[in-house]
Parts: structure tokens; sequence; C-alpha cells
């Protein structure tokens, strides 16, 4: 038997150490039942740090700890998935196409930056989305420093104020202070269309979000849409235009679009629409889980983001209910009930809210100190020492926050 996992993320990284934790219990061979994780990097890319210095750092290796698990990483990118057949074409970095065949599959491919067709936006956005993206951004930030200082060298345009335009904003000006100097007359604009900052916030949190942003000095254009890009500036929907030689898209995210391929009902975001096992219903074997699954978090009608504590979560389900299946074991319903947001703030430190409703329970320096501790340890990888990483996936425990 084989449970093939697709996407090294966060929910791929738990549905590879849940799997095996389920089968490790039940005391079956890795030869009787074989877990195979496909993606292009045997790495975990720390996503939700991306908008920090430095990105080339923020990936953790993945390999050891699949191997103290039992876990087979298949090097590539699944090309194509035949749902009747029950196989998945890769393509790998060298050689020849692979077809790796499955009892049952995962689909954890995750998210990534909607691009909507604005012109100058393929050309002359950069973005704090993939590693890629943030490396290419940070290049480019650094290069600013060799170019005159005049126009729009050391204004940024940040177009989207949702938590990741928000982080991305407000570390810049100390980024772009540590580059081009203190003296620099830095400018930060965050270009939304809302007629508010961070739209799904609510309004306990907002106060705090744009009392942050004034102490930055991070300006707003609200109820302004992106028409055009340039090499050196925007032009708003109104005509009026911003020079800034830097421009980061952070204006929605969409499924990857592997999802495309599972006959089945996908929602706005293109993630497929799941069972309360994570199950994708209609099509045999398969489960769909982070980012790229809507599921049900409650019975009041509460639905898991594309965050990463929902993903680590999810994925810790699919993981176990895929084996539970094969080993004919009962599977665990999917239930996250706590939920927080913890918004990093840059030097204005950072806000924590817990709750749907998103009570504020920590800001400034204490809410700093929280982010870090997310950031630096509990979003990484457990340590490659089998019963410690298997024991960190029973999904009941996992970002049971
Ligand atoms: C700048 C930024 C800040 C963020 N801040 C926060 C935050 O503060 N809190 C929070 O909870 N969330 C945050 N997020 C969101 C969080 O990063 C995502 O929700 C999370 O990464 C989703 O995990 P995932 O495993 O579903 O997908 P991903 O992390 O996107 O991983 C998907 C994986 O699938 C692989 N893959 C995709 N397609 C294929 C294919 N065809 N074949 C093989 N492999 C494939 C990818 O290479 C990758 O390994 C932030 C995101 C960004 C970009």
């Amino acid at each position: 038997m084989r449970l093939a996992i697709i996407g090294a993320g966060f929910a791929g990284m738990y549905a590879a150490l849940s799997s095996a934790r389920l089968r490790d219990i039940h005391g079956v061979s890795p030869d009787d039942l074989e877990i195979a994780l496909i993606a292009p990097e045997p790495t975990l890319v720390v996503r939700p740090r991306l908008y920090e210095p430095r990105p080339e750092t923020l990936t953790a290796p993945l390999l050891d700890v699949l191997k103290a698990i039992d876990v087979d990483y298949i090097q590539g990118s699944a090309e194509t998935i035949n749902t009747d057949a029950r196989t998945v074409q890769i393509t790998t970095p060298k050689g020849p196409r692979k077809t790796l065949s499955y009892d049952r599959l995962v689909v954890a491919t995750g998210s990534r930056l909607f691009r909507p067709n604005i012109p100058g936006l393929a050309e002359h956005g950069f973005s704090v989305d993939s590693l890629d993206d943030a490396i290419a951004l940070d290049k480019h930030l650094h290069s600013l420093a060799d170019r005159p200082a005049i126009n729009g060298r050391d204004t940024v345009v940040v177009a989207g104020g949702g938590f990741t335009g928000i982080e991305a904003a407000t570390e810049l000006p100390a980024r772009l202070r540590e580059i081009l100097g203190k003296d620099a007359k830095t400018r930060v604009i965050i270009v939304d269309r809302n007629s508010a900052i961070a739209p799904d916030m609510g309004e306990g949190p907002r106060p705090v979000i744009e009392d942050a942003l004034r102490k930055l000095g991070v300006e707003t254009r609200l109820g302004a849409g992106v028409a055009a890009l340039d090499g050196s500036g925007i032009t708003l929907a109104d005509g009026k235009r911003i020079e800034a030689e830097t421009v980061i898209w952070a204006a929605g995210i969409r499924a990857a679009p592997l999802t495309q391929q599972i006959p089945a009902e996908r929602d706005n975001f293109g993630r497929l629409l799941v069972d309360r096992d994570l199950r994708v219903p209609g099509v045999a074997g398969v489960f769909a889980t982070g980012d790229a699954a809507r599921a049900a978090c409650d019975d009041q009608g509460n639905y898991a983001l594309m965050s990463c504590q929902h993903a680590t979560r999810m994925g810790a389900f699919a993981g176990n209910n895929a084996v539970a299946e094969l080993l004919g074991v009962p599977t665990r319903p999917y239930h996250q009930k706590a939920y927080v947001t913890c918004l990093d703030l840059g030097e204005a430190g950072a806000l924590f809210t817990r709750g749907w409703e998103r009570k504020v329970e920590m800001v400034g320096d204490l809410a700093k100190k929280t982010k870090q501790e997310i950031n630096t340890v509990w979003i990484y990888p457990p340590r490659a020492e089998r019963a410690a990483a298997l024991a960190s996936a029973n999904p009941e425990r996992v970002t049971n926050l």
C-alpha cells in the first residue's frame, strides 16, 4: 500500500509526520505501507517570515526528519494526477518523468500569490510570497543603494493592506534605513481598494494597527486601486501617480494550480471543498489539506483560513485519516477551536488577538516576543529524532493554542 503526499509545506510536513505516527502506533512496517512525500525541494520554506530581511536563510531542512520516520522523499513537481488510475506523474529536476501509483493521496500543494492582469505587474511587481520572490525583492532593495536618490528610489508601495501587506510594510522602514542610511527620505505607502486597513481584522484590533503605522510613518492610500505599474511607479485607478521604484504586490492568494486537476468542487480561492475527515467528496482515495482545502473548523460556521496555524493542524488530520482508512481504523474528524492572530508590526511591536472575533490580548513588545517565538520555534520542523518527531504530530495536539 502507498500513501502519496504532494507538497512539503506546513500541511505536507505534518501529513507526513502524522501518517507515519499512526503507521507506527499500529505496528505496520514501512514495507507494507509506504509513505512518499513529493516536493521540488526537501526543505520547508518558512513562508510566514518571508517579509523579513535575509530571506535566503528562511528554510529548514526536512530530509533527516523524513528519514527518521521512514517517509520516502521524492524530488520533483507533481504535474498530472489521474484520479481514476490513482497515479501521479512527477517531473523531476534531472532525468525522466516518474509515475507513482497511490492508494491514498494527500494534496498539500498550498497556495501562491494571485497576480491579476494589471499592466506592468508581471514585469515590475515584487512580492514576499515565495522564497524566490522574497530573495529577488531583497536583492532589489539592496541595489537601490547604487542608484541616485531621486524620484521614487526611496519610496516603496505595498499593494494590499491585509496581513501580509501590513507585515511587509511595517518591516520596511527599518529595512530601508539599513540599506539606504538613516538620512534617506524613505516612504512606505500601503495602497488598498478597501476603505479600511486590515479589512479582515475588524474594528477591535484596527486602532492598534493604525497607531503602529502612524508611529512608523507608513502612509496609506485607501479606497484606491492600482491601475498600472511601470519601472518608476504606479498609476492609481483615479489617474493619480506615485513615483516608486519598488512595488510589492500583496493583494490576495489562491490555491496552487494542481487542485484544478481534482474533479471536485472548489471555492473562489481555488481550494478543494473537503468533508470533516478532509476527504475530497466523490473522488476516491483523495484528501486535501492546508491552503489547498476549504474545511470547516467547528459546527459554528467557522472555516479554516489560508494560514500556517490551520495548515499545520489540517495536515496532521489529513495524514492521520488517510492512513486510518488504509488500516481500517477510525478516522478523526478535523476540528480547530482555538484561533489566534499574531501580526508583526515591525519596530512598533506586534498585535496578538484571540478568537474569531479577534479580541486584542497583547500589543507592543509583549506581542512581539510571542511573534518571535512563533516565527523562530513553533513553526519549524521537529528535530530529526524518531520518537520526538512522531509524538509531535498527534493531530489533537498540533497547534492547539
Ligand atoms: C509573507 C507571509 C506572511 C504570512 N504570515 C502568516 C502568519 O503570520 N500566520 C499564519 O498562520 N500564516 C501566515 N502566512 C500564510 C502561511 O504561510 C500559509 O498559510 C502556509 O504556508 C500554508 O501552508 P501549506 O502547507 O498549505 O502551503 P505552502 O506553505 O504553500 O506549501 C506548499 C508546498 O507544496 C509544494 N507544491 C506546490 N505545488 C506542487 C506540485 N505541483 N508538486 C509538488 N509540490 C508542490 C510547494 O513547493 C510547497 O512545498 C503568511 C504567508 C506569507 C507569504
